[in-house]
C-alpha cells in the first residue's frame, strides 16, 4: 500500500517505521524540517537495531529504507491508499491537515487519525468522504506496542472499519474496537491514572518512589511519571483538556503538569519532564520530594 503519514514526531516516525518494515511505501510529511531529519535518524537507528538483534535481515532493511520519502511539501505527494494524520493534538490543526491532505487520498482509500482523545466524528467532516474516515490509535513506541485502538465514527462505513482492521493485522498488530467518545477506552483510563500520579507528586511524593511503587507493587512495566514523560507532557495535557471538556473536572490537568507544560519541559523528547534525559537515557528526577 501507499501510505501518507502526516506528522513526523514520536508517533508519525514510529508508524512510518512499522509500515515500511512490513512492506508498505510511506511518504512522511511534516512542516518542520528538524522533525523530518530527527525522524529519519530515528527510523534508520530503529531498523539497524532490528538487524543487530537478527529480527530483520540486511536486505529487508535496505528495501524498507528505499520505501520511504520525507517531505515538507504537499506538492510532492502522490495518491495514496491510506493517509494517517499524526500531528499535534489540536482539533483546529487536525481539521486543517485533513482538509489539506484530502485530495491525495484515492477514491477508494481511507483517511485515519491517530488522535489520542479527540472524537472521530468531530474530525470526519473535514475529509471529503466521512464514510472513509476512521480513528486508528497506535500506542507508543509504535514499533514495540502490539495493541491498536480502532475507532469508527458515526459516519464511518463498515467497509472502512474492515480495511483498517486488515491493515493493522497485516502489520502484525492487534486491533481492538472502541466507541467514539473522547479518549476512547485507553486514554480515558490512563488519563485519570497519569493525572492522579502527578497530583501525588505535587503533594510531595517523590516521582522515583511513585514510579517504583507502581512497578514493584502492580507489575507495571513503567511507572506513571516515566510514562507521562514518554507520551509527552504536551500530548498528555492536550488530551486531558479534550477529556475534561467531555467528562468534567476530574480530567483537568493538575497544576504540576501545567507548570511543566508552560515552562517547556515536554518530557523525554525535549530532554526534561518529571526526569532529565541525556541521549534518550533517563537521569535524575527534575522534581524533588516536598517541592
Ligand atoms: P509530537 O509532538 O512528537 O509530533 C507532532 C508532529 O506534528 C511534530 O513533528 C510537528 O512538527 C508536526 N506538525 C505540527 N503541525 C503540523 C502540520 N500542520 N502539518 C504537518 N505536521 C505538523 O507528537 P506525537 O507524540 O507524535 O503525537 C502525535 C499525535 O499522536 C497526537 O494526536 C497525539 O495525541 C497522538 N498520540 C500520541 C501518543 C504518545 O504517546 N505520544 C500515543 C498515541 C497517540
Amino acid at each position: 500500500m501507499n501510505i501518507l503519514v502526516i506528522g513526523a514526531g514520536t508517533m508519525g516516525s514510529g508508524i512510518a517505521q512499522t509500515a515500511i518494515q512490513t512492506g508498505h511505501s510511506v511518504t512522511l510529511m511534516d512542516v518542520s524540517t528538524k522533525a523530518l531529519s530527527a525522524a529519519k535518524s530515528k527510523i534508520e537507528n530503529g531498523l539497524n537495531k532490528l538487524v543487530k538483534k537478527e529480527v530483520l535481515t540486511d536486505d529487508k532493511r535496505t528495501s524498507a529504507l528505499s520505501n520511504i520519502t520525507y517531505t515538507g511539501n504537499y506538492d510532492e505527494i502522490e495518491q495514496v491508499n491510506l493517509s494517517i494524520e499524526a500531528a499535534i493534538e489540536r482539533v483546529d490543526i487536525k481539521q486543517m491537515i485533513i482538509r489539506q491532505a484530502s485530495p491525495f487520498v484515492k477514491d477508494d482509500g481511507i483517511f485515519a487519525t491517530n488522535t489520542s482523545s479527540i472524537p472521530i466524528s468531530l474530525l470526519a467532516n473535514s475529509f471529503t468522504d466521512p464514510t472513509r474516515f476512521i480513528g486508528i490509535h497506535f500506542m507508543n513506541p509504535v514499533p514495540l506496542m502490539k495493541g491498536v485502538e480502532i475507532i469508527p465514527g458515526i459516519q464511518t462505513s463498515k467497509e472502512t472499519a474492515e480495511k483498517a482492521v486488515l491493515f493493522i493485522k497485516g502489520i502484525g498488530k492487534i486491533p481492538s474496537k472502541a466507541n467514539d467518545t473522547a479518549g476512547f477506552i485507553t486514554n480515558r483510563l490512563i488519563g485519570i491514572y497519569l493525572n492522579e500520579a502527578a497530583k501525588t507528586v505535587l503533594e510531595g511524593n517523590d516521582p522515583v518512589e511513585v514510579d517504583q511503587m507502581m512497578k514493584v507493587c502492580f507489575n507495571m512495566p513503567m511507572g506513571p511519571c516515566e510514562l507521562t514523560d514518554l507520551i509527552g507532557i504536551d500530548v498528555t495535557v492536550d488530551m486531558l483538556n479534550v477529556m475534561a471538556k467531555a467528562f468534567g473536572d476530574r480530567y483537568i490537568p493538575n497544576p504540576l503538569l501545567m507548570q511543566l507544560y508552560n515552562s517547556g519541559h515536554m518530557g523525554k523528547k525535549s530532554g526534561s519532564g518529571f526526569y532529565r534525559y541525556e541521549k534518550g537515557k533517563r537521569q535524575e528526577s527534575m522534581i524533588r520530594s516536598g517541592k
